[in-house]
């Protein structure tokens, strides 16, 4: 296993931290934190200010940044890729922008392991155009349900929206497979990819999977806050109406403050002054991963998850600790210790050994349909993470058996 702990400063500075939450953000790699400050510090203009030379170079960067993310999700067209804040503001943006294409009765199939953020846009639009909300139901593993999906498929359904893998319990659906399945009864259905936990782990290839739109945040994939991005095909991407009206979407306003002319995509969808700087980390993020590759980050994580999995089976941890997710094939471990609220467990974990996991629903509000439980430990391993930070999680776990007494 390859050490790649020196490129994160969070690491070096606070080493006696054990930092097991990547899956509510990774932590930030030199590079992207030099990009942003080098930006702030020798530019710092407006990237729509190109009338002189430093605002001009800021605009250029906008379009590097929406260069890279094409190649890196194997987009058709640079046009094809739309800044937003997060993955939060994508799906917003997604389903606030189908607004006019749903009606009463029509269907938007999803399931229980849903992020909030995947979830809560998609009830807000369904309870006001008098759409529904249906359940795709899942396999042992937590993954889509094929003949279920195919069950449910009819001349009502409109979206399906799914994660590529699921935030508490790293669930890994087999996107090309879902797609084909749903584009084979009806191509119009319109199917979105929350590849928020994909983005930074996992090759994401949206031409192969034959998606319509994909949304991910920056943040969690060694990058800034505040930048994510919508992909869309090109024609689809098109028709939505945006949630934000301001500068640089216009082309036009007519003089009966009336009618008006938009941009085309992506700026019709982008009003208003960009992230810029958070751009420009980003654009350092997307290097980064590929100058590591996925493959390696891939390969890295899962043998931190198989050698936690052996480290538990070698001991006597599954006699108090029920865990949910052993067998799934992602860097995240979901669990319980038997009669003890995980937040305790966390706040045990962060007090007395310096580790940070989370505890509770970890924003999967429906998680309870899933599990058997609303809430649990969470434990999300990433590339700064090595092996003995896995010993000390497990040493730190058999003492968990003491604080029940
Ligand atoms: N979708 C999934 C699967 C997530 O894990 C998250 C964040 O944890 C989101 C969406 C929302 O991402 P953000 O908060 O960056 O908008």
């Amino acid at each position: 296993m390859k050490d790649l702990k020196h490129f994160f400063p969070f690491s070096n500075k606070a080493s006696n931290l054990i930092y097991f939450d990547s899956s509510a953000t990774s932590l930030k790699v030199q590079e992207v934190i030099d990009a942003e400050m080098k930006f702030l510090s020798e530019n710092g203009s407006n990237p729509y200010a190109i009338d002189y030379k430093k605002g001009f170079e800021a605009f250029e960067l906008i379009k590097q940044a929406r260069s890279l993310s094409k190649t890196f999700i194997n987009a058709n067209k640079i046009e094809e890729i739309v800044f937003t804040s997060g993955a939060t503001h994508s799906i917003n943006l997604l389903a606030n922008g189908l607004r006019n294409n749903l009606k009463k009765n029509d269907e938007i199939l999803l399931t229980e392991l849903e992020h909030s953020a995947n979830l809560l846009p998609w009830i807000a639009i369904a309870n006001k155009t008098g759409a529904k909300i249906k359940k795709i139901a899942l396999n042992h593993d937590f993954t889509i349900n094929i003949e279920s999906l195919k069950q449910m498929l009819n001349n009502k359904t409109k979206i399906v929206t799914f994660a590529s893998v699921s935030n508490t319990i790293g669930a890994l659906n087999d996107i090309k497979l879902i797609t084909e399945v749903i584009k084979e009864f009806n191509n119009d259905i319109i199917v979105h990819v929350d590849a928020a936990q994909a983005i930074g782990h996992i090759k994401t290839d949206v031409q192969a999977w034959n998606i319509d739109f994909m949304s991910w945040s920056a943040h969690k994939m060694y990058g800034p806050f505040g930048v994510g991005c919508l992909y869309g095909k090109y024609d689809l991407l098109n028709t939505l109406e945006p949630i934000f009206y301001g500068g640089r979407m216009s082309l036009k306003i007519e003089e009966n403050l009336v009618d008006y002319t938009l941009a085309s995509i992506p700026e019709k969808l982008e009003a208003g002054t960009p992230n810029i700087s958070g751009i420009v980390g980003y654009i350092a993020a997307l290097n980064f991963i590929n100058k590591i590759d996925l493959h390696e980050i891939e390969k890295h994580e899962l043998e931190l998850k198989e050698y936690f999995v052996k480290r538990v089976k070698e001991t006597n941890l599954e006699d108090f600790i029920t865990f949910y997710n052993l067998d799934v094939k992602s860097p995240i471990i979901l669990f319980n210790v038997n009669g003890v609220n995980p937040q305790d467990i966390t706040n045990y974990l962060d007090d007395k050994f310096n580790i940070s996991v989370r505890g509770g629903a970890s924003c999967a509000r429906r998680i309870e349909g899933v599990i058997n439980t609303k809430i649990a430990v969470r434990a999300s391993f990433g590339i700064h993470n090595n092996k003995v930070e896995i010993d000390k999680l497990v040493e730190a776990l058999k003492t968990v058996n003491n604080f029940l007494d």
